[in-house]
């Protein structure tokens, strides 16, 4: 990008929106997998779909690419600038508004998924999908890249939730896609093609979601076990047995030492641990509570902790949501596996993982949202490069391989982005055969035909 283009850019919008020190660009050039990096031309900070238009129409006449960026929270290297270009920056854009009435939230791309929480939360309602990341990641980045959380055995992930969006494209036309009602047949389901869609086919602007009322009462379990196996078939029995929990969370012993030590929270030495929070009526979360309670020792739970009281209940949730920082904190490198298998595979997915990791001799912790089949595996390194690189490169390879076969996915919740190139191109081959990358790529060229959207992401 030229010094003229810069400047062409920043009478466009206003310097103050234009940002080029070197500081800045560096900053811009990561997200959190830390893994990979790379930087930008300019970040260009944007206050209202006026100026994503503006900058859409500029960068396509000029072709350069335009990255776009919420929080910077993903851990797939989604929002890096691989050969330079624009990082658009939505953060600035953070309006919510609740329409009670209708059951809906309207929120901009960059508004927090914690600040959309807090605004429903005025009203009686939350917004249904929690990412451990939610104080960070955004509405705009979390929905690029279909993220879920820890109610995603009960809530999905955002295009759950998702009634319609606004979306900018390249060369700055400004689309409506789909309905903010509960039921919408309108052909294609746009709307939803652009969850999941990773910044590749265009800017999203603003979306409007379902919400849901807040529980009357809440109760949290902590059941620790001495096998993983154990922790995980008592999260299938729970599902089988038609239970249908707030949150189910399974934490494995190198999680659990983790969150232990970073946390202080004297946690007992265990295997495995299963975290689950029931809802409902304040009458019956102590019939919930037991049934919970029984499942988990008729499953050789050697510990059940309760917790019905608010304090109590934030110091257990720190155990799951603390995961990943404290997890970060023991290894200098970490590569982050994102696999859901279908409910009754999970007992054997998680030995699996044990398995791998004796295999490679390379330390793989397991955490997740198991209650929908989703565990995110923590390969620990000290490097990016030579013989443990290679290894942990590979038993996350394998894992995910293993989670296709079981009838699962490589990829639950958090994106593609650089890191998981290779295994959606062989998960999609496996599933039927080139076709469906052909069809992909045909969409990508219908909404982008200049390819200036987030490249080099998804597919090459
Ligand atoms: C500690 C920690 C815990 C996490 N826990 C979870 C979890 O429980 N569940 C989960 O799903 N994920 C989790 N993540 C991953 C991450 O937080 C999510 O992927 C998050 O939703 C990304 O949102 P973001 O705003 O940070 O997006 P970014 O990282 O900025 O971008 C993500 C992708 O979306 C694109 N994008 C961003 N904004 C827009 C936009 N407005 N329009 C179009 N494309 C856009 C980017 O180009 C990029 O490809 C966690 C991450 C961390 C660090």
């Amino acid at each position: 990008m030229s010094n003229f283009e810069i400047n062409e850019l920043k009478k466009l919008l206003g310097p103050e929106k234009v940002l080029t020190e070197v500081e800045d660009l560096y900053v811009y050039g990561y997200d959190s997998s830390i893994i990979y990096s790379g930087t930008p031309w300019a970040v260009v900070r944007a206050y209202s779909t006026e100026d994503v238009a503006k900058i859409l129409k500029f960068a396509d006449e000029h072709s350069i690419p335009v990255i776009p960026r919420g929080g910077g929270s993903s851990l797939t290297g989604g929002p890096v600038p691989l050969d330079g270009g624009i990082i658009l920056d939505l953060r600035p854009m953070n309006k919510v508004k609740v329409n009670v009435d209708d059951g809906v939230v309207e929120a901009e791309a960059g508004a927090t998924i914690d600040e959309v929480d807090k605004e429903c939360r005025k009203y009686g309602f939350m917004f249904p999908i929690d990412p451990a990341s939610s104080e960070v990641a955004t509405v705009g980045g979390t929905l690029a890249n279909d993220g879920g959380g820890m109610r995603g055995a009960r809530y999905g992930t955002m295009r759950n939730a998702l009634l319609s969006t606004e979306v900018v494209l390249p060369g700055g036309k400004v689309l409506n896609l789909g309905s903010p009602v509960y039921k919408q047949a309108l052909g294609y389901e746009l709307a939803q093609l652009i969850a999941g869609s990773e910044g590749t086919l265009g800017v999203i602007t603003k979306a409007v979601f379902k919400i849901v009322p807040l529980p009357e009462k809440l109760g949290r379990i902590l059941a620790f076990f001495n096998d993983v196996e154990d922790a995980a078939r008592a999260i299938f029995t729970i599902r089988r047995r038609g239970l249908n929990p707030l949150v189910l969370e399974f934490l494995d012993d190198i999680t659990l030492q983790a969150v232990d030590k970073v946390y202080k929270l004297g946690l007992p030495q265990a295997a495995a641990a299963v975290l689950a929070d029931v809802d409902g009526p304040s009458e019956s979360i102590e019939r919930l509570i037991n049934t919970f309670k029984k499942i988990f020792v008729e499953h050789n739970s050697f510990k059940v902790d309760v917790a019905t009281d608010p304090k109590e209940m934030d110091r257990i949730y720190v155990a799951r949501k603390g995961a990943y920082p404290a997890l970060s904190r023991l290894y200098p490198v970490v590569i982050i596996g994102d696999i859901c298998v279908p409910i009754s595979k999970l007992p054997k997915m998680v030995r699996a993982v044990k398995d791998i990791s004796k295999k490679y001799d390379i330390p793989i912790a397991a955490v997740g949202h198991a209650g929908d089949g989703n565990l995110h595996t923590f390969t620990g390194l000290h490097t990016t490069s030579g013989d443990e690189w290679e290894r942990g490169y590979e038993a996350n390879d394998e894992l995910s391989l293993i989670a296709v076969e079981l009838g699962g996915s490589a990829s639950a919740e958090h994106g593609i982005g650089m890191q998981k190139k290779k295994l959606l191109e062989r998960e999609l081959i496996l599933r039927s055969g080139d076709e469906v990358i052909k069809i992909m790529k045909e969409i990508k060229r219908i909404f982008d035909p200049k390819g200036i959207m987030n490249p080099g992401k998804l597919f090459d």
